[in-house]
C-alpha cells in the first residue's frame, strides 16, 4: 500500500472535460464549442483594444506590491457603479459592501461562505439547469442547496409559474441565486416585467437574491441593459448581493479579476459586512491579483477607453447574436424540419439546443463536434467559417 492508495481519481469536471477530449481528437476539422470563451469569425481568442491601450498605460508606471485584503479601491468604487448605475442611492449612502474577488467563481465562493457564516441554517436556491460548478461551490462552503424550477423544455423557454410557486414555498429568507444576464446554460432570461414579478415575490417571503452577473454587456451588447434585473430588484428596496466577473465582457479570463458586493440596510452594517468579507478572504488568499484589476480600472476611470470598451463588448455580443441566426438559417437550409427558433429566442453565450446527450455524443463521434452533454453549444466558437457544418452535423444527428 502507498500513502495515497486510497484516493480515488476524481471526477472530470463536465465542463473542462469536453477540452481534454477536444485536444485528443486529430482531426483538423474538429470544432469545441464547450468551454464559454469568446472566439473571433476565424475562431480566435481576442484580446480587446481597450484592454490593449490600458495594457500600454499601466506597463512600467506602477509597483508589483500586495493589494490590501478587499483589493482595489478604485477599481471596487469603478465595478459597483457599472451594476447598480452612477447614481445608485445605495451607493450614495454607502450601503454598498464591496471587495475585489477572484472573477465570478471566486465572487460566488467569497458568498457562499459568507452565507456559511452570517446567513446560517439558510438553504441557497439554484436554479435547476445552471453552471455545473454553483454546485460545487455551495457545497465545498457547506451551504445546504435546493433547486428551483426556472426552464420549461417543452416550450423551451422559462418556467415562470414553476419559478413563483418555488419561490413560495422556499423557507423565508433563504438565498436565491440568479443569473442577472445570459442564463448559462439555456440563454433564457426573464423579461423585465416578469423580474418584477419575482422580485416582489421574493420580497414578500424575505428571500436574498444574489445576482451572479458572469455576462454583462454580454448578453445585449448594453451594459446597463444587461444589469436591468439588478436595478428592478434594487428600485423595489431589496438586500442583495452581486457577483461580477470581467472575464467575459473584458475578455480577462486567466487575469481572475471580479468584485463581489453586499448592498446593506445602512453604512455601519455594511462596514461590518465588507470587515467580514475580508476576514474570510484573508486565509484563502490573502489578497487578489493586481494586474487585470488595474486594466479594468484604467478603461472604467478614462471616458474614451470606456466608450470604446463598449462598443467592443457590444461588437461581441452582436456578433455572436449574428451567429444564432445564422445557425439557424442553415439548419432550415438544411432540410431539417425541426423548429428552431429557441436559437434565435435565446441570449448571451450558449444556445441551449434541446439535443440529447446521444445526440451530443454522436455529434462528437461522427463529426468531431464537441460540446456538453446537456446540448449546450458555445456560440462564441461559431463563426461564418464554421456554421454550415455544425448545422449540417446537428440535421444528421436530430433526424
Ligand atoms: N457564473 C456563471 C453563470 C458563469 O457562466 C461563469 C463562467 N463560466 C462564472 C460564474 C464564472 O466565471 P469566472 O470565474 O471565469 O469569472
Amino acid at each position: 500500500t502507498t500513502l495515497f492508495g486510497n484516493v480515488e481519481q476524481a471526477p472530470k469536471d463536465p465542463i473542462l472535460g469536453i477540452t481534454e477530449k477536444f485536444l485528443a481528437d486529430t482531426n483538423p476539422i474538429k470544432m469545441n464549442l464547450g468551454v464559454g470563451a469568446y472566439r473571433d469569425d476565424n475562431g480566435q481568442p481576442v484580446v480587446l483594444d481597450a484592454v490593449r491601450e490600458a495594457e500600454r498605460r499601466v506597463a512600467g508606471s506602477h509597483f508589483m506590491e500586495y493589494l490590501p485584503i478587499g483589493g482595489l479601491r478604485d477599481f471596487i468604487s469603478e465595478s459597483v457603479k457599472l451594476a447598480y448605475g452612477d447614481n445608485a442611492a445605495v451607493l450614495a449612502e454607502g450601503q454598498v459592501a464591496a471587495v475585489q474577488s477572484l472573477s465570478g467563481t471566486g465572487s460566488c465562493r467569497l458568498f457562499a461562505d459568507f452565507q456559511k457564516r452570517f446567513m446560517p441554517g439558510t438553504k441557497v436556491f439554484i436554479p435547476e439547469p445552471t453552471w455545473s460548478n454553483h454546485f460545487n461551490i455551495w457545497r465545498d462552503a457547506g451551504v445546504e442547496f435546493a433547486k428551483y424550477r426556472y426552464y420549461k423544455a417543452e416550450t423551451r423557454g422559462l418556467d415562470m409559474d414553476g419559478f413563483l410557486e418555488d419561490i413560495k414555498h422556499a423557507p423565508a429568507g433563504s438565498v436565491f441565486l440568479l443569473h442577472a444576464c445570459a442564463h448559462n446554460p439555456t440563454g433564457v432570461d426573464p423579461t423585465p416585467e416578469q423580474w418584477r414579478q419575482l422580485s416582489r415575490a421574493m420580497l414578500e417571503r424575505g428571500h436574498f437574491p444574489l445576482f451572479d452577473m458572469a455576462y454583462q454587456g454580454f448578453a445585449s451588447g448594453d451594459c446597463d441593459r444587461d444589469a436591468a434585473s439588478i436595478r428592478i430588484f434594487l428600485a423595489d428596496g431589496h438586500r442583495l448581493a452581486v457577483s461580477q466577473s470581467y472575464a467575459k465582457n473584458m475578455g480577462l479570463y486567466g487575469q481572475r479579476v471580479g468584485c463581489l458586493s453586499v448592498v446593506c440596510d445602512n453604512k455601519r452594517d455594511a462596514s461590518a459586512v465588507e470587515s467580514q468579507l475580508k476576514a474570510i478572504a484573508r486565509p484563502m488568499y490573502s489578497n487578489p491579483p493586481l494586474h487585470g484589476a488595474l486594466l479594468v480600472t484604467k478603461i472604467l476611470q478614462d471616458n474614451d477607453l470606456k466608450q470604446l470598451w463598449f462598443k467592443e463588448v457590444k461588437g461581441m455580443a452582436d456578433r455572436i447574436i449574428s451567429m444564432r441566426s445564422l445557425l439557424r438559417k442553415r439548419l432550415e437550409e438544411a432540410g431539417s424540419p425541426l423548429p428552431w427558433g429557441h436559437i434565435t429566442d435565446q441570449i448571451g453565450m450558449f444556445a441551449y439546443s434541446g439535443m440529447s446527450p446521444e445526440m451530443v455524443d454522436a455529434l462528437a463521434a461522427q463529426h468531431h463536434i464537441y460540446m456538453t452533454r446537456n446540448g449546450r453549444i458555445s456560440m462564441a466558437g461559431v463563426n461564418t467559417k464554421n456554421v454550415g457544418r455544425l448545422a449540417e452535423a446537428m440535421h444528421a444527428v436530430t433526424s
